[in-house]
């Protein structure tokens, strides 16, 4: 190995680029990260050494402080992306009797109700379309007559569309109703505010690579104490048993199996930056400002939102993909990434759409920069801009 050229696959000079060089991820995760959360990892560390373990302590120690949960819940971590802790929060707390009320308005939905399907977990779904939230009365009308429900299951920021779900009124009622409150938090956790106790929640799930800017390959589940405990002997599979994990991990400092040290490392380096920032409010503020730019400046431009802003969480914004002819997305696509910005397809079922994120390692000016190449893309297709509506 010779030189050290600064990017390998990043866009052609003078455009667009992330601290090292590479094209800005304007996707819901993995996210664009610091140059100091990369260079976290330059180094070896054995599992057992001790300098691990006192940083995983010292992680898996704040992140219930970002839910405001520090006396009441614990955080477990989970190997692998945010499904496998999706899994282990389902597959852990709800116990082979129990039955799960799933709200569903987006792929993270289904994802959860399959999770329990082959759990052999019982379930009834309450779903409605991709750009409308539970409807609260129905939601209330099932919990009234099923009494075979235990658990509630709802997911914060629902990625598919963006959609922001009512968490906070979800978790009252679950709680009026004596049931146990679960939540997929991932793309929303650190960025939107959340508090586990005032939502009644059990267990939040979310992940290494979405608002707190770290690497993927960590998930974690931030567990009410007394509920974990409860759950020993629930889990369907040996590595996904959050129970398990906890304990040995209580009991030792080390993991059960091989933890995936380097991405602790960079997460340990990204929770340190996200504190630095203000934790929840600043991140969440830069957040907020990076989607107004860009949701103010899509408008401009004639492009039309799936959402309300009411319903907007500040994550990824759905766009409808616009009937100019001559529009074609795939040239679209590629036309940002030849200058530095990697958006991310539509994944909804009620109209044709793309995405564009708002979190990572992004601020306001690199919004502004991708407003800039998207008018400069839809030049070059010879469409005009504001598009005809
Ligand atoms: C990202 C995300 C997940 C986890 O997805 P992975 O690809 O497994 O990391 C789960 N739920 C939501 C809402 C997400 O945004």
């Amino acid at each position: 190995m010779t030189s050290t050229a600064p990017t390998t696959h990043g866009p052609a000079p003078g455009r667009a680029l992330s601290e090292t060089g590479d094209p800005l991820l304007l996707t819901p995760g993995p996210l664009t990260t610091s140059r100091s959360v990369k260079e976290a990892m330059l180094h070896d560390w054995g599992s057992r050494d001790a300098g691990f373990i006192a940083l995983n302590r010292e992680v898996m120690q704040r992140l219930p402080e970002v839910v405001n949960a520090a006396a009441s819940h614990v955080a477990v971590p989970m190997q692998g992306s945010g499904t496998f802790a999706v899994e282990a929060m389902l597959t852990t707390f709800v116990p082979p009797g129990g039955e799960v009320l799933v709200l569903i308005n987006g792929a993270y939905g289904h994802r959860a109700r399959r999770i329990l399907e082959i759990a052999g977990r019982r379930s009834i779904v309450h779903e409605t379309a991709e750009d409308t939230p539970p409807d609260l009365a129905a939601v209330e009308r099932i919990l009234a007559a099923t009494p075979s429900i235990t658990h509630v299951f709802a997911v914060h920021c629902e990625t598919t569309s963006g959609i922001l779900n009512p968490v906070g009124a979800i978790g009252a009622l679950a709680a009026r109703y004596g049931k146990r409150f679960l939540v997929d938090a991932m793309s929303a956790f650190g960025a939107l505010p959340l508090d586990a106790n005032a939502i009644h929640a059990d267990a939040i799930a979310a992940s290494s690579n979405k608002g707190i800017e770290g690497i993927p390959g960590l998930g974690f589940v931030i567990g009410r104490k007394t509920a974990l405990a409860a759950a020993a002997g629930n889990a369907t599979t040996l590595v996904l048993d959050l129970h398990d994990q906890w304990t040995v991990l209580e009991k030792t400092g080390q993991y059960r199996f091989t933890p995936p040290i380097h991405v602790i490392v960079a997460f340990h380096q990204a929770l340190r930056e996200f504190f630095a920032e203000g934790g929840q409010p600043g991140r969440g503020a830069r957040y907020r400002q990076n989607c107004q730019v860009l949701v103010e400046g899509m408008r401009a431009l004639g492009f039309r939102t799936l959402l309300p802003d009411a319903l907007q969480a500040p994550i990824i914004v759905t766009f409808h993909m616009p009937p100019a002819p001559g529009f074609e997305f795939q040239r679209f696509y590629d036309g940002l990434k030849e200058r530095g910005f990697v958006i991310y397809p539509g994944k909804l079922t009620v109209a044709p759409s793309f995405r564009i994120g708002c979190i990572g390692r992004l601020d306001p000016a690199d919004m502004r920069a991708a407003l800039g190449a998207v008018r400069e893309v839809l030049a070059s297709m010879q469409i005009a801009v504001p598009l005809a509506v």
